[in-house]
Formats: C-alpha cells, sequence, structure tokens
C-alpha cells in the first residue's frame, strides 16, 4: 500500500519505524533481533536508510584502482526481506550521491519490477571522509530534482522518448528539518526549498529529529503558512544515554533543551538516565498525538530496545 494511503485511512496512532542496514559481514538476523520486539505495536511501514560508499583509490602494478567501499549495503534487499517475513510495507530511502540520472532511471525501474511502491527521496549526507556532498556527473544536486524524475516516471516520461511506456506508480516521502537544514542560510529559505519538493510531486514529509514539542508546531504552522498541505510525520528518537547528549546534535544538527540535559546529567546512574530520556520523548509523543499528528516515524537506528521501550510507557 501507499504510505500516503495508510496513514490517510489508519484508525489509530500510526506508527512507523526507520531503520539501518547491518554493516557488511553481519547477519540480516540481528535485523530481525531489531524488528521482532516492535512488531507487536503494528507499523504501518518499515524505512531503511541508504548509505553511500567511500570511495578509495588504490595502487595495484601501478594502475590506479577507484574501489568504492560501501559499510552498509543490501537497502533494497533488506526491503524485500522484511515484507516477506513480516509482510509490513517497506520504504527504500534513495539517495543522489553515487548515481547518475540514469543509474538513477534503472534503479527505480528495478524497484517497480519488484513491486515497491514505496520510495524516500534524500539527497543523502556527504560520502564518508568528504566534507560536503559532491553530486555523481551527470547526477542530481538537490532532492527536489530526484523528486522530479521520479514523478516524470509516474506519468510515463523516462529520459529518453520511448513509445508507449508505462508510468510507474511511486508515493514520496522527503526529509523536512524543524531547526533548519544546517546548510541552508535561514529557516524560510529552507522551508522554502521543501515547497519545491512538494510542488515537485512529494506526498509526505518525515522531519529531522526534535526534542521540543513547540518546534515541530511552529515548523508545521509556517509549513502549512506557505502551502505545503502533505503530512509532515514527526521523527521521534528515543534518546537514552548521556553520550547522545552530544553526539546527537553533533551528527544531525539538532538541539536539546535544557531540560532535558540537565534532568539527565543529574541522573544518578546511567539507568535512571536512561528512564528520564524515555520519559521525556514518551510526553513528547503524547503531547503529538493530542496536537493530531499524522502519525509517529521512530528511529531505532539499529537498536529496537529503546524503542520497544518507548512503545510500551506509550501504549501499554
Ligand atoms: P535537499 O532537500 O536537497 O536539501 C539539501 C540542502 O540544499 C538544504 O540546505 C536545502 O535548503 C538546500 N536546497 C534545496 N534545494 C535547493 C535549491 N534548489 N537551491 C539551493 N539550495 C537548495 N542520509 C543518507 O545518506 N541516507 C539516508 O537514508 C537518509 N535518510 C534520511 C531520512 C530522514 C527522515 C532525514 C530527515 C534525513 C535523512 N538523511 C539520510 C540525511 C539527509 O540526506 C541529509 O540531511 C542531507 O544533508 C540533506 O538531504 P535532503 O534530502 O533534505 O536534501
Amino acid at each position: 500500500m501507499h504510505v500516503i494511503e495508510a496513514i490517510k485511512s489508519s484508525k489509530k496512532i500510526f506508527i512507523s519505524l526507520e531503520i539501518t542496514p547491518p554493516n557488511k559481514g553481519q547477519s540480516i538476523e540481528d535485523l530481525y533481533r531489531v524488528i521482532d520486539p516492535l512488531i507487536e505495536f503494528n507499523p504501518g511501514f518499515i524505512s531503511v536508510t541508504y548509505h553511500q560508499p567511500q570511495v578509495v583509490y588504490e595502487e595495484r602494478d601501478r594502475v590506479i584502482y577507484r574501489v568504492p567501499k560501501r559499510k552498509k549495503p543490501g537497502t533494497v534487499g533488506i526491503c524485500a526481506a522484511v515484507t516477506n517475513r513480516y509482510k509490513i510495507d517497506t520504504v527504500p530511502h534513495f539517495i543522489l550521491g553515487g548515481f547518475s540520472k540514469f543509474e538513477t532511471e534503472d534503479a527505480l525501474i528495478d524497484l517497480h519490477f519488484l513491486g515497491i511502491e514505496n520510495i524516500f527521496a534524500v539527497r543523502g549526507d556527504p560520502a564518508p571522509g568528504e566534507k560536503s556532498f559532491i553530486p555523481e556527473q551527470g547526477g542530481h544536486r538537490f532532492a527536489s530534482e530526484l523528486v522530479e524524475q521520479i514523478s516524470n516516471m509516474n506519468r510515463g516520461i523516462y529520459l529518453e522518448d520511448l513509445e508507449n511506456a508505462q508510468p510507474t506508480n511511486f508515493c514520496i516521502g522527503v526529509a523536512g528539518y524543524p531547526e533548519k537544514h544546517y546548510e541552508a542560510p535561514n529557516f524560510d529559505k529552507d522551508l522554502q526549498y521543501l515547497k519545491q519538493k512538494v510542488d515537485q510531486g512529494a506526498h509526505y514529509i518525515i522531519t529531522q529529529m526534535f526534542f521540543d514539542f513547540q518546534v515541530y508546531k511552529n515548523f508545521v504552522e509556517r509549513g502549512r503558512s506557505i502551502g505545503i498541505k502533505v503530512p509532515i510525520l514527526p521523527g521521534i528518537k528515543p534518546i537514552i544515554s548521556l553520550n547522545q547528549l552530544s553526539s546527537l546534535p553533533r551528527d544531525f544538527h539538532i538541539s536539546i533543551p535544557s531540560k532535558l540535559v540537565e534532568s539527565m546529567e543529574n541522573a544518578k546512574s546511567s539507568t535512571e538516565a536512561r528512564k528520564i530520556g524515555i520519559n521525556y520523548v514518551k510526553d513528547l509523543c503524547q503531547q503529538l498525538i493530542d496536537f493530531g499528528v499524522p502519525g509517529i516515524h521512530i528511529y531505532t537506528m539499529g537498536k529496537g530496545t529503546a524503542t520497544q521501550e518507548l512503545l510500551t510507557c506509550l501504549f501499554k
């Protein structure tokens, strides 16, 4: 089912999950151990992140070889395996880095033939070792261009003229940033670019994680005021350790309210800090539900226990 239909037809609060492929060489069973305990909460879909490889150059016999080293391959395979095992819709993330427009088109055709009709379209983080995002030669620079390409394929428009070309049928999600994307000059400009993605055909938005209800509310209200009408799913990360008070802002360019920071820092043990974090995020989710959010999207980041604790506090 298309994510947008699943959200709209859900009678209960709609829960979805984001998972990350295991590192190369690890087993898919590791991932099943993350998902298994979360199935009882009936996730409406599971999205699977995509990671650009680090490109290194190696010399062998005086010839320089370009060697892409992908730490977390397998996004599409995981989507097929998860759907098969749990009978739940999966959403592969699709990035720009490493793909020309033609390679993107071919990869989209693969997904279409596999029966995958949901895509989460993001630019992607800079490749490991790079400071900023570098588009592939002949590839896209911004996520809105990928959304436009997918929307064109949904209308039967491919990169070359094809007679009687069959349209694809993708439902498209895109990323939004309640605290603005770190490269955007300001909040309003970033919001305009988000609207561009929606105007190009995105059906829904999932936000970057945030820890302050007012930040989400402001983002939604400002988005609505410039004509963004699609559902905006809040992205939620259960926070469980003191380390995350610095690693989450560093890695995701978000801020954590003083109230939460101080409560966790004053905890007498790591177990108490974990409890404070989970309770805080539970209260945040409750505020969001009371506000009438279309659903809650939880970042598991390869660890299901914190998500299970959060969902248990919320719904049991
Ligand atoms: P864009 O929408 O292209 O925006 C990137 C920047 O360019 C922003 O600053 C924006 O304001 C600006 N911009 C946009 N359009 C224009 C324009 N026309 N002219 C000038 N500036 C413009 N990363 C991964 O590598 N893999 C994943 O699987 C992944 N999944 C994610 C899931 C979610 C829910 C979120 C929130 C993020 C995810 N990311 C993932 C991270 C994401 O790739 C990065 O945040 C990336 O830096 C931006 O991606 P974007 O799609 O928002 O880019």
